[in-house]
């Protein structure tokens, strides 16, 4: 059975009094479950203090993006290095927001991925077609490819731990989820895709989550299908007892 895994994606919210009182919101009443591992995922600025006041719980911090360099003149950026050092664990990689915006490509996906590897860092990689890309049918396509891209020269003991994210573009903060049907669909062929590049074993671990307008009330229909192993999450996991009863979905499906 892989453990379901909930992500709470902030991205740009929160002030720093904000993100402590979330946390410590949270930390008050996450459920204790070994069948789901609860993430969030704040800005960079926070990953320190809120490493710091998860340490030893259930809560895990993950960055929202990485350089995939050591070190480097590469202002404003923060590296593997520096997220293994103050004891980050997550990484969601290749977020659309990242690929439309802040020119993340399949190949600095794949840079990005094989760093996390390398310094002990979880990636969450995030994959998903647009609105165009499913009205012509080539999602499967388009998400397949996403995956060889990005987990090219990643070894099958590596890949077994990975998380992908299946977010379609179209049902990011835009209300529209995708039909629990259709998100099982497209991870179940995510699924199979792993399969055809690894063989069944890695296929059968890795988890795969679906991301896009995900919320308390649907959530469980989501967790409810063979292939969906959790959820990314933004709008609905900024505010603590909305990322709890996410969480709790997570324990109880
Ligand atoms: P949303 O964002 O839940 O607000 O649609 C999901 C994501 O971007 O990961």
């Amino acid at each position: 059975m892989r453990t379901r895994i909930i992500a709470g994606n902030w991205k740009m919210h929160k002030t720093a009094d904000e993100a402590k009182q979330f946390t410590e919101a949270v930390l008050a009443k996450l459920p204790k479950s070994d069948k789901v591992e609860a993430v969030i995922c704040p800005p960079a600025l926070y990953l320190q203090s809120l490493t710091e006041l998860t340490k030893g719980t259930d809560l895990h911090v993950s960055a929202q993006t990485m350089h995939e360099a050591k070190e480097g003149a590469f202002t404003g950026e923060v590296s593997p290095a520096m997220l293994q050092s103050i004891g980050v664990k997550h990484v969601v990689l290749g977020h659309s927001e990242r690929r439309e915006y802040y020119n993340e490509t399949d190949e600095t996906v794949n840079a990005k991925t094989k760093a996390a590897f390398e310094y002990g860092i979880t990636p969450i990689v995030c994959v998903g077609e647009t609105l165009e890309e499913r009205e012509n049918g080539s999602t499967v396509q388009i998400v397949s490819d996403q995956v060889t891209k990005a987990f090219q020269d990643v070894s099958a003991e590596n890949a077994k731990v990975a998380v992908i994210a299946y977010e379609p573009i179209w049902a990011i903060g835009t209300g529209k989820t995708a039909t629990a049907e259709d998100a099982n669909e497209v991870c179940g062929a995510i699924r199979k895709h792993v399969e055809t590049i690894y063989g069944a074993d890695v296929a059968n671990a890795v988890r795969i989550q679906y991301g896009g307008s995900v919320k308390p009330s649907n959530i469980e229909e989501l967790l409810s299908m063979e292939h969906i192993d959790g959820a990314l999450v933004g709008g609905a996991s900024l505010e603590a007892e909305s990322f709890l009863q996410l969480v709790e979905a997570g324990a109880n499906a």
